[in-house]
């Protein structure tokens, strides 16, 4: 394993665990699952481990796993800060996190998902900044950060708004010029701050469901490459990155990312390997109509739209046929179930949007899903296939 050693004074594995995505079973995390990703990812090198408060049994499943070896890693957790109205919240959430992680200090603390820089003022009125030099004298943490999605202009302001110890930023090959993206990058390195870069393969999307033409471009220049290895190898070319977070849930994919960070290093790109970036970005973006990870931030909706998967399934019409598109959108959002969880039952009252990290206009983009994948016959042959098939559905206002 490479690591990085930054203003922190850590020596930091250059890839870094993701505890968001640990494997479930059923609604719950499969801990002994969790328990042998954290092993393998130890034992391969990766010293750093990224939950958050606000990530379901994350933490606790983190906690599980890392008996007898806490003090050889470096956790990183988030404050929860659209949870915060109150100065006393800062102590409750942070003590709650401890509890979980049984554990005394967290080693990179981050305030959760700052969007514009009035977020950061708020938390700031609410003593934010005191709070957290207290905790850093008694040692409960030892650096802070935040972890940003929002506009590149908000991220610049944020970032000279406090002497912040790091930042964790959403980048990969098709962010490289959207949210904080390189001019980010650049900046926080030129205050000597590490940057950890998230969403890598961009909630899975860079592996599971890149367009066609994408998936051509890079066969053609590299079969060797699996698309993952190629989002990474991005990453890794840029020496500026002090370590790519990848949520992990299999032991293979641990072998391969961990393969990939000893592989690649600062500067390893050809011209030609940049240029096929270009081109692949260009083609992303043309493909896919809605920018959804999948994080599930938005959930739920309290009319029960299932927000992510209209969105999945609207972006497989745009990108793979219609047919596909219509076909998942009937399967997958409720359509021959008791309950449906349409576009169309979106009310546009507005809760989930500040709640997204990718900025998606939720409500606007679900009438246009809804035009799209529900014309005049869709309701009627749904439930008519459902009366088939024996199912009730049952009415939601
Ligand atoms: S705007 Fe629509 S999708 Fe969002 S929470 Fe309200 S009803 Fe649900
Ligand atoms: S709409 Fe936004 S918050 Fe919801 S799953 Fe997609 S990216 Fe996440």
């Amino acid at each position: 394993m490479r690591y990085n050693e930054g203003k922190s004074g850590d020596k930091l594995s250059v890839l870094g665990f993701g505890c968001m995505r640990f494997p479930r079973k059923g609604p719950v995390i499969n801990v002994e699952e969790a328990r042998k990703l954290v092993e393998t990812a130890f034992e391969s090198g990766v010293n750093y481990f990224d939950t958050a408060y606000l990530y379901p049994g994350s933490e606790r499943a983190l906690a599980a796993s890392i008996t007898g070896i806490r003090d050889k890693i470096f956790i990183a957790d988030k404050m929860p800060t659209m949870l915060c109205v109150s100065a006393s919240d800062f102590s409750k959430f942070f003590s709650k996190s401890l509890e979980r992680l049984k554990t005394d200090h967290i080693d990179y603390y981050l305030m959760h998902m700052l969007t514009e820089m009035a977020t950061w003022e708020k938390l700031r009125e609410l003593g934010a900044e005191k709070w957290i030099a207290e905790r850093k004298k008694n040692g409960a943490i030892r650096h802070v950060g935040f972890s940003f999605h929002g506009e590149q202009s908000e991220f610049l302001k944020i970032i000279d708004a406090y002497d912040w110890d790091f930042c964790q930023i959403q980048y990969n090959y098709i962010d490289a010029h959207n949210q904080a993206g390189q001019t980010g990058l650049l900046k926080a390195v030129s205050k000597g701050m590490p940057v950890m870069a998230m969403e890598p393969l961009l909630g899975g999307r860079l592996t599971n469901s890149l367009p066609k033409r994408v998936e051509s471009v890079f066969r053609e220049e590299n079969p060797k490459y699996s698309f993952a290895e190629w989002a990474l190898r991005w990453l890794w070319d840029q020496r500026e990155v002090t370590l790519v977070l990848s949520g992990m849930n299999g032991v293979e994919q641990i072998c391969e990312n961990v393969r990939v960070a000893d592989e690649t290093r600062p500067g390893v790109l050809t011209a030609r390997e940049r240029e096929v970036f270009r081109l692949v970005r260009d083609e992303f973006n043309a493909a896919f109509k809605v920018r959804c990870t999948g994080c599930h931030y938005c959930m739920p909706c309290p009319h029960g739209v299932d927000i992510p998967t209209c969105f999945a399934t609207y972006n497989a019409y745009c990108s793979i046929n219609k047919i596909t598109g219509i076909k998942q959108y009937m399967f997958n959002i409720g359509g021959l179930a008791p309950v449906q969880h349409y576009a169309s039952q979106c009310v546009s009252c507005g809760k989930c949007e500040p709640k997204c990290p990718q900025r998606i206009p939720i409500s606007q983009t679900l009438k246009e899903v809804a035009g799209k994948m529900e014309s005049f016959w869709f309701k009627p042959m749904t439930a008519a296939a459902r009366a088939i098939i024996g199912v009730n559905a049952k009415a939601r206002k």
